[in-house]
């Protein structure tokens, strides 16, 4: 699949029409050259531990149209940046399709806001050759934080097949920026195992700590809505690499019904009985299942926060709104 070529894989079914800017919160800057200092992320989290509170970040993707760049580059970052994150991140589209539009834009949030950059990165399309060269892009820009990914199979669904001269699973591609030196890298991790892991997901887990030996410095995880996932994921995890992790959880603020059941069948994540009996109740009512969405995330990042998560890791699909409700009921806008 080119670089330009539609594709639609399951995080695209997450993000929808990146058009829609339903948030009061937003306010538009002009778009000021800020320089701030890009740091490592795992320099960060070090400075969020010593301070004793958890590393907040926010998960962005490439919009599609000029509209939908304004309004992330306008308002949702302006309105977001206001609660004073640590970092965020950027997605790499399906296929490997956002290449250009990914590094632009991370390039564009860390020059014209003054917020560390993560750029997600995946083995999809691509020779070794190619991903050297997207990453000395990079590191021209100053972006040094990947998120070092395989990547779905183009379209989604179907069997992976590695590209010639490529690799074939993301702990080659770990270990390949480790060796060009100078990236703080982070990798996935799946709470309930990758969906396409037939062995199971303790196999998916103990693949984890592969990438983890191979050189990543942070996982951030796949959403899950039942924390005991995530605690015998991470408690696995951790004891297997026998030293501490830092292992983010990846939370999502849910904005609709359907769209959340879509994406959690395509993803493999499980929904809980009550959580999906609330959603059925609530049906096409999108105002009452945004709010559900924050009530039931904020407790969710309480109990994960008690545990002693290091950080909180939100997709915020670009919208504002839901994040920052959430971020403020936990008392972390700072
Ligand atoms: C936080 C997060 C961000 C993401 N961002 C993006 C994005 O921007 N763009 C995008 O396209 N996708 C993204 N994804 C989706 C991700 O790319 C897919 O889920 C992909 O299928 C798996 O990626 P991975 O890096 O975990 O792959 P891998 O670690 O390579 O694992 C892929 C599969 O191979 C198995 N496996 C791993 N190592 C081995 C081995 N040594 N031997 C045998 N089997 C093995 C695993 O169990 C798994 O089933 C993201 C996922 C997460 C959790």
């Amino acid at each position: 699949m080119g670089a330009n070529e539609k594709s639609t894989g399951a995080r695209e079914e997450l993000h929808g029409d990146d058009a829609s800017f339903p948030c009061s919160l937003a306010h538009a800057p002009g778009a000021q050259a800020v320089s701030a200092p890009m740091q490592l992320i795992r320099d960060i989290h070090e400075s969020c531990r010593a301070a004793g509170r958890p590393a907040v970040s926010f998960e962005f993707f490439p919009p599609k149209t000029d509209e939908g760049d304004r309004n992330l580059m306008e308002k949702t970052l302006p309105a977001l940046l206001a609660l004073k994150p640590d970092y965020c991140s950027m997605t790499y589209g399906a296929g490997g399709s956002t290449r250009d539009k990914t590094i632009g834009m991370v390039d564009r949030i860390q020059r014209e806001h003054g917020l560390t950059a993560m750029m997600h990165l995946t083995c999809v399309n691509a020779t070794r050759a190619e991903l050297g060269e997207v990453l000395a892009d990079a590191k021209k820009r100053g972006i040094m934080n990947i998120l070092a990914l395989r990547g779905d199979p183009p379209g989604g669904t179907g069997e992976w097949i590695a590209t010639e001269g490529g690799f074939q699973y993301s702990s080659q591609l770990v270990a390949f920026i480790r060796e060009l030196g100078g990236y703080c890298i982070g990798t996935a991790g799946f709470p309930e195992g990758h969906i396409a892991q037939k062995a199971g997901g303790l196999a998916d887990w103990d693949f984890l700590v592969g990438k983890i030996q191979a050189g990543a410095d942070f996982v951030i995880t796949q959403l899950f809505f039942d924390n005991e996932d995530f605690f015998r994921f991470h408690d696995y995890v951790v004891k297997k690499v026998g030293r501490p992790v830092t292992i983010i959880p990846g939370m999502l603020p849910i904005l609709s019904g359907k769209q959340t059941k879509k994406f959690t069948a395509m993803c493999g994540s499980r929904l809980p009985a009550p959580f999906v009996a609330r959603l059925d109740a609530l049906g096409d009512d999108d105002a009452a299942v945004i709010e559900y969405g924050i009530e039931y995330c904020t407790r969710q990042c309480e109990a994960l926060l008690k545990f002693g998560v290091p950080g909180l890791h939100f997709y915020a699909l670009n919208k504002p709104h839901s994040t920052s409700a959430v971020v403020r009921n936990l008392g972390l806008a700072r």
